[in-house]
């Protein structure tokens, strides 16, 4: 339930409540927005809670939330919530652009991919140092020295670094070169790496799971939101469906439908979505007409060489062309890019 209370009550008040809810055996996440804080108080119901709470002086009133995911749901916060790490901003009207190679292969191959992103106006940049790969015998990438190469990118560029976390064990590892926790779509249900990411000062970019549901992927979200990380942001990578054309099956809906449902920022991921380089650049343009927040794309300075997802990686040119027309639909809907 939402503990809203009243407009005057004083940070200690809201330390009182709060206290009372965890006193409940409740969980209490405090959400401060412009107009008044509320509490979420999350947890197994029992009698009388809610009576007890809404009798408090400083409390306004208690409301049940429907949502089966609670912290994340529109119904706990309706104001945005924007993700910001250096350069990088998520959400609020403005389109973030995360973009750089599948993998880290090389310093000099992330080196070139950062200059490149970051001529053309990306302000984050991507590399997987440890790959989830479906098969074993395929490069799985440069681990601890690849988020070092990362690491010398972003200190060169100023561009903030989004690489992939894959078991609770690297968390403490990966966030001491990343600003941004990648959680891959295979890891979308390890409820343990979640809550591991959860438990740091990173932001984390989840992304769908490719048979998840909506309810599923915003209750994956709320695994890292539950243990006190709110800057959490969700990535539609595409869906597995009949259709063999495409790599997945990029619902662009998801936008929209996610934006009634969340205050959580919602990036697009077009290479992945498609598998197809051609592809990307219209599908990027559209999530941007739909009013994604952000895109996750893949460039790679020679995509016939990659190690990894070269089918579906843009050259750096095919990336400014693409950041060109990603930046007119933006302007004509009063974005910023
Ligand atoms: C990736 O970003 O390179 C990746 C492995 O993505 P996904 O988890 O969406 O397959
Ligand atoms: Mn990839």
């Amino acid at each position: 339930m939402i503990v809203v209370m009243k407009k005057k009550a004083t940070d200690e008040m809201i330390q009182s409540v709060a206290s009372r809810i965890e006193q409940m055996g409740l969980k209490a996440h405090i959400i401060k927005g412009t107009e008044r804080t509320v509490i979420a108080a999350i947890g197994e119901k029992r009698n009388g809670e809610k009576q007890t709470l809404a009798g408090l002086d400083e409390v306004d009133k208690v409301v049940p939330i429907l949502a089966p995911y609670k912290v994340a749901s529109l119904e706990t916060k309706c104001e945005p919530t924007i993700v910001r790490t250096h350069n990088l901003v998520l959400g609020g009207g403005h389109v973030g652009v995360i973009a750089g190679p599948c993998s880290v292969e090389s310093e000099e191959q992330i080196l070139e991919s950062a200059r490149a992103v970051k001529a053309a106006g990306a302000t984050g940049l991507r590399g997987g140092a440890f790959k989830p790969r479906t098969s074993p015998y395929s490069f799985q990438g440069l681990k601890e020295d690849g988020l070092k190469m990362l690491a010398a990118a972003r200190d060169e560029t100023e561009l903030a670094v989004v690489t992939e976390v894959m078991t609770p064990e690297h968390v403490d590892l990966v966030a001491h070169y990343a600003d941004v926790l990648q959680i891959g779509a295979r890891n979308m249900q390890n409820y343990h790496l979640l809550q591991a990411v959860g438990e740091t000062d990173k932001p984390v970019l989840l992304k769908r799971g490719p048979s998840a549901t909506i309810d599923e992927f915003l209750l994956a979200a709320e695994y890292i939101l539950d243990q006190g990380n709110p800057n959490v942001v969700l990535c539609e990578r595409g869906v597995r469906t009949f259709e063999t054309h495409t790599r997945f099956t990029l619902p662009l809906a998801t936008v929209p439908y996610l934006r009634e449902r969340t205050h959580l920022p919602i990036v697009i991921d077009p290479s992945h979505g498609t598998g197809i380089a051609s592809l990307v650049p219209p599908m990027a343009a559209a999530a941007i007409a739909v009013d994604c927040d952000g895109l996750i794309i893949e460039v790679h300075p020679n995509p016939a060489e990659a190690l990894s997802d070269g089918a579906q990686s843009l050259t750096p040119d095919q990336f400014q062309d693409t950041m060109t027309r990603c930046r007119a639909v933006a302007n004509a809907l009063g974005r910023t890019i």
